[in-house]
């Protein structure tokens, strides 16, 4: 048999499935649970497919300590979708939502629910590659919600704390920091995340909602974007991503078998942790965030001295295997996602590439 090789893929998302994920989709792809079909060749209303439903509902529950209050929803449309469906479920034309924006994905969300809603931005810092404090944030008092982004993806930005919003309802977009640490849930009255970056594969969002917020939509809202209809629904209005659902099961399977998130977590904060010492102490490479309080442990962007170094910095580092480091246009530079499913291994490889580079060309 040839090797396979597989590299360590920092891409931001749709990123990098842990190995025995794959194998395990590759082993049943043929004859799944015995059924002589494949997962994907079966109804999403299926007795075998209900399994799948209920198991990941029960895994989120479990891996993430969700309160019994709180419905665990699956949607089409990825966490862009969300955009949408969170004035729609929550706001109106005549309620302003609150922004708080940190990066890209925020400012997109609030573009998206200008459409549905007022909205107004209480702190923009995006521009200062830096989270608010507390006092910056000023909610209005009959704002319909706040929302944030509590790891901006593309900068690199990561809250340490959670806003304290009073009454306001609290949202956060959790699409690349879900289960990647233990989060205090009861905290927020709805968390939402596309699948593609932290547990699964492109195609599925999951909405974790208080129950009392299910049923304020306006009166338009589309039906596959209404929370309710999905509660109703048990997320099964029309045909779902069957695979990409099962791809989350599968996904969350593997988390729990390792020791959950808490175990999962001491891995994340060790990757980062050495990251960020190689850029720090070096002065070939630079963080391009500042305050080691605001940094993201899942995105590290950081730019090389000379950026005339960049392309071929990319070309040698995909040598070794080590590929999707290109920054993000805005930043320019490098960044490295690690996601639940990067190895101490692919750090440990990546610096070495890091260190032997600067070696190199920095003088
Ligand atoms: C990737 C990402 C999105 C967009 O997800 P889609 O599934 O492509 O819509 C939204 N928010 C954050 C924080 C992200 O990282």
């Amino acid at each position: 048999m040839t090797k396979i090789n597989r590299a360590f893929n920092f891409s931001p998302g749709p990123s990098m499935l842990p190995a025995p994920v794959i194998k395990r989709l590759q082993n049943e792809l043929l004859d799944w649970n015995g059924s002589g079909m494949s997962v994907m060749e079966i109804s999403h209303r299926s007795n075998e497919f209900s399994h799948v439903i209920n198991k990941s509902k029960q895994l989120l529950r479990e891996l993430l300590n969700i309160p019994n209050n709180y419905h665990i929803l699956f949607s089409h449309g990825g966490a862009s979708m969300q955009f949408s469906a969170l004035p729609l479920n929550l706001s109106s034309p005549q309620k302003i939502a609150n922004y708080i924006i940190t990066g890209q994905w925020g400012l997109k969300a609030e573009k998206e629910a200008r459409r549905f809603s007022q909205t107004k931005i209480i702190a923009n810092t995006m521009n200062e590659y830096r989270i608010p404090t507390q006092e910056e944030l000023l909610i209005d008092s009959d704002a319909s919600y706040v929302h944030y982004t509590p790891n901006e993806t593309i900068l690199g930005l990561e809250f340490p704390y959670i806003p304290d919003t009073g009454n306001t309802p609290l949202i956060a977009d959790v699409s690349s920091n879900i289960l990647s640490k233990p989060m205090e849930v009861e905290k927020f009255d709805v968390l939402y995340a596309c699948a593609q970056k932290n547990i699964g594969i492109a195609g599925l969002a999951v909405i974790i909602v208080r129950e009392d917020l299910l049923n304020q939509h306006q009166a338009h809202t589309p039906s596959l974007l209404e929370w309710q209809h999905l509660s109703d629904t048990n997320s099964l209005s029309n045909t779902m991503p069957t695979f990409a659902w099962y791809v989350l099961l599968c996904s969350l399977e593997w988390l729990k078998e390792l020791g959950g998130v808490s175990v999962i977590e001491k891995k994340n904060r060790k990757n980062a942790e050495l990251l960020y010492q190689c850029i720090d102490q070096s002065d070939f490479y630079h963080s391009t965030v500042s305050d080691t309080a605001h940094r993201s442990q899942m995105n590290i962007p950081f730019t090389l001295k000379n950026s005339e170094l960049d392309v071929l910095f990319l070309e040698q580092a995909k040598q070794a295997n080590l590929t999707n480091l290109k920054g993000h246009a805005t930043v320019g530079g490098m960044r490295a996602s690690m996601y639940n499913s990067m190895p101490l291994e692919g750090i440990m490889t990546l610096i070495e590439f890091m260190q032997n580079f600067a070696k190199k060309y920095g003088k």
